[in-house]
């Protein structure tokens, strides 16, 4: 049993600190909506009035947060300082990677371990405890948060020094960001062409043009009867989310002086999708806007 402060139970913090409850731990959480916190207390935890106030006496620090402004925030307000010297703190949130590495020094000068841990595998693999962590940090801090990790998920891997993880996870989704743009454009295509989806299906899922957008969400309807396109495009994976991790990723392109000339196009895409009023579909759903603008041409 270890004493864990778990700050940050949205979407997926809320399961992931179940699964933590669930193998035993003791989690006190804090979150600043009140009705959040107290899903969080129902299904075990015990609620804290601040962030501060769950981290006393933590052994192990997770935050699930929505940006790298919040982590920043959180980290320096609440909990370096705050949770006892040689706590663990794993932050879990996708961020960007300059970030990451600034509370990564902030947390070592401080007297921390710590690991930057965020996840693929959305609130179902969250719920079942399946997410994959990509996690950046030292040997030392990573082999201290691995039984942790593995309450949450079934994956995990060591990418690296600080902001590895994060590093790991934008390059990961800005191909899959551009690779859905790609596989949408072609069903688009050969619909133009007179091509039945489901024929472009079988030939591309055992063909070169194979990949997890088209044979695990494939952004029509039919094929893979699993994926959104059979749902209306519920998420899933919101186009919001999508739309963060890329400007994430251009970002972080930017800063290092990667050329990355597609990623900018496909994001430019999941931009306009979100700014016509897509943001909370799936973001497989950008082929509706690909098919509108091919129609209206
Ligand atoms: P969410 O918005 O549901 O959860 C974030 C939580 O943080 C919210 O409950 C919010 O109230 C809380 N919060 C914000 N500021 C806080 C503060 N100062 N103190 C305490 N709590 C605070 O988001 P989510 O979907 O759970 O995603 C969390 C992170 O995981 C994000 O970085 C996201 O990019 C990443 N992620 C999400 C998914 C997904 O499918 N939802 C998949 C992979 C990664």
């Amino acid at each position: 049993m270890t004493k864990i402060a778990f700050i940050g139970v949205g979407n997926m913090g809320n399961p992931m600190a179940r699964n933590l409850l669930k193998a035993g731990h003791q989690v006190t959480a804090f979150d600043v909506v009140p009705d959040l916190l107290a899903k969080a207390a129902e299904a075990g935890a015990t609620a804290a009035s601040s962030a501060g106030e769950a981290v006393a006496g933590a052994e192990v620090v997770v935050t699930m947060l929505p940006a790298g402004k919040h982590v920043d925030q959180v980290y320096r307000e609440g909990i370096l300082g705050k949770a006892p010297k040689g706590a663990l703190l794993i932050d879990c949130s996708t961020i960007d990677v300059a970030t990451a590495r600034a509370v990564h020094e902030a947390a070592r000068a401080g007297g921390y371990a710590m690991v930057d841990a965020p996840v693929s595998g959305g609130v179902g693999g969250a719920e079942a405890a399946t997410l994959t962590f990509m996690v950046g940090g030292s040997d030392d801090a990573v082999a201290r948060a691995r039984p942790v990790l593995e309450n949450m998920g079934r994956t995990i891997v060591h990418c690296g020094g600080p902001g590895n993880g994060q590093a790991a996870k934008i390059c990961n989704n800005m191909m899959l960001g551009i690779q859905m743009a790609s596989v949408a454009e072609a069903f688009v295509l050969a619909e133009k062409l007179g091509l039945d989806a489901q024929r472009l299906f079988d030939v591309s899922s055992t063909a070169s043009g194979q990949c997890w957008s088209l044979t695990t969400y494939c952004p029509v309807p039919g094929p893979v009867p699993t994926s959104p396109a059979n749902r209306g495009y519920a998420p899933g994976f919101a186009a919001a989310l999508m739309l963060k991790d890329m400007g994430l990723a251009l970002q972080a392109a930017k800063a290092s002086g990667a050329d990355v000339a597609v990623a900018e196009k496909a994001a430019s895409l999941y931009q306009d999708y979100a700014d016509a009023g897509e943001a909370g579909k799936d973001f497989s759903g950008i082929i509706n806007l690909i098919r509108a603008r091919a129609s209206a041409e």
